[in-house]
């Protein structure tokens, strides 16, 4: 625990801290400079409740028919000590995969407990780096430290050792048509097997060994072509990683965003919640849409101010120090004179608008005058 923690427990309006999956602490990179964010979820604070408490529930989730199908195809690859897997990373990426053996690590003697689960997980990979033995590990406990709190992880992910380093492999349920798959699905899957790959490095440094005994290259399992086929994906999540451990190192600085907050602030479920949230900055960005809980909220809220961000993060960083689009609009018909630090700004949005009034009407544009 830190210094923070107290503050930390009154946020949370006396609930015990959410805990975090590789879905929530992923999508802690995908918004690094979003303090609402960054409080909420150092503090452990349930979004989901909050956003439904606001009216405005989280606007993502998967449907029961993708679930089953998911947890299908997974049992279908992982059926018979992973074989389906393992003909796969033989024939299909030409691994050498001498000998196996596979350990699941789900449950321990009928017991599911946490601690109990990571203490045989510690030991199992404590073994296996010093011996090399054991080739597959379903279902690691993981645990990563965020905020001072210990989030603990419960991967789908296959810890995979071959020649001394250990692989994530990440079995998802979406489709590689013809070698190609969504881009956002790949992007989000590499952003939560980075999380994989960095608690399995804390622990294996904890163990006393080099954390980079284990793999930035971590293998994703996907059906292919519509069928339940398994294909098997290398995907190398070192620029996940990079945004990851500093967002990470930028959570544990939290003092710093509460510093900046009244003193009195909680997230508690009552009627001044909205009045809280919208205490602590916010950068809306439309990604925010596929990754966070306060998406509508957030949106809402920036469309109401009229927000850049609610443009798109790129217009939003283009723009910097334009805070609103009516400021943009002022500046670029030049009812607004700029302050000197938004005077190149201004002169861009001035030659935009005369290009825009110019492809419009046909002839040079001067604004409102
Ligand atoms: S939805 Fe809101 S709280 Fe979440 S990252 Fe976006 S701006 Fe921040």
């Amino acid at each position: 625990m830190t210094d923070t923690a107290p503050d930390l427990d009154r946020l949370r309006g006396g609930e015990p801290p959410r805990n975090h999956d590789a879905r929530t602490i992923a999508a802690l990179t995908s918004n690094p400079g979003c303090a609402r964010r960054g409080v909420m979820d150092a503090a452990g604070v349930d979004k989901d409740a909050v956003a439904r408490t606001l009216g405005f529930p989280a606007p993502f989730g998967q449907s029961q028919f993708a679930i089953t199908r998911g947890n299908a195809f997974e049992a279908q690859v992982k059926a018979d000590g992973c074989a389906e897997l393992l003909t796969l990373l033989r024939d299909r990426l030409g691994l050498d995969v001498p000998e196996v053996a596979y350990d699941d690590l789900e449950v321990v003697a009928g017991n599911e407990g946490r601690e109990l689960r990571h203490s045989r997980t510690r030991r199992l990979l404590a073994r296996a780096l010093e011996s090399g033995e054991g080739t597959l590990f379903d279902h690691p406990l993981l645990r990563l430290e965020i905020a001072g709190y210990p989030a603990y992880l419960e991967p789908d992910v296959i810890a995979f050792q071959l020649a001394g380093r250990l692989h994530v492999i990440e079995v998802k349920s979406f489709a590689v048509v013809d070698g190609q798959a969504e881009p956002e699905q790949v992007a989000a899957a590499a952003r939560q097997s980075a999380v994989y790959v960095l608690a399995l490095r804390r622990l294996v440094a904890e163990l006393g060994h080099d954390p980079a005994r284990v793999s930035h290259d971590v293998f994703l399992v996907c059906p292919e072509n519509f069928s339940n086929r398994p294909t098997a994906t290398p995907l190398d999540v070192r620029p996940q990683l990079a945004v990851l451990e500093r967002q990470l190192a930028r959570l544990t600085r939290v003092d710093e965003l509460l510093a900046e907050l009244p003193t009195e602030l909680t997230f508690e479920l009552d009627g001044a919640l909205a009045e809280s949230v919208r205490a602590v900055e916010a950068r809306y960005a439309p990604e925010c849409m596929s990754g966070c809980e306060m998406a509508l909220f957030c949106r809402d809220e920036a469309r109401a101010c009229g927000a850049t961000g609610a443009l798109g993060r790129s217009v939003r960083d283009d723009l910097g120090g334009v805070d609103t689009i009516g400021t943009a609009l002022a500046l670029a018909d030049g009812s607004l004179d700029p302050s000197d630090d938004l005077a190149e700004t201004a002169e861009q949005l001035r030659a935009a608008a005369r290009l825009r009034g110019e492809a419009l009407h046909g002839e040079a544009w001067h604004g409102a005058a």
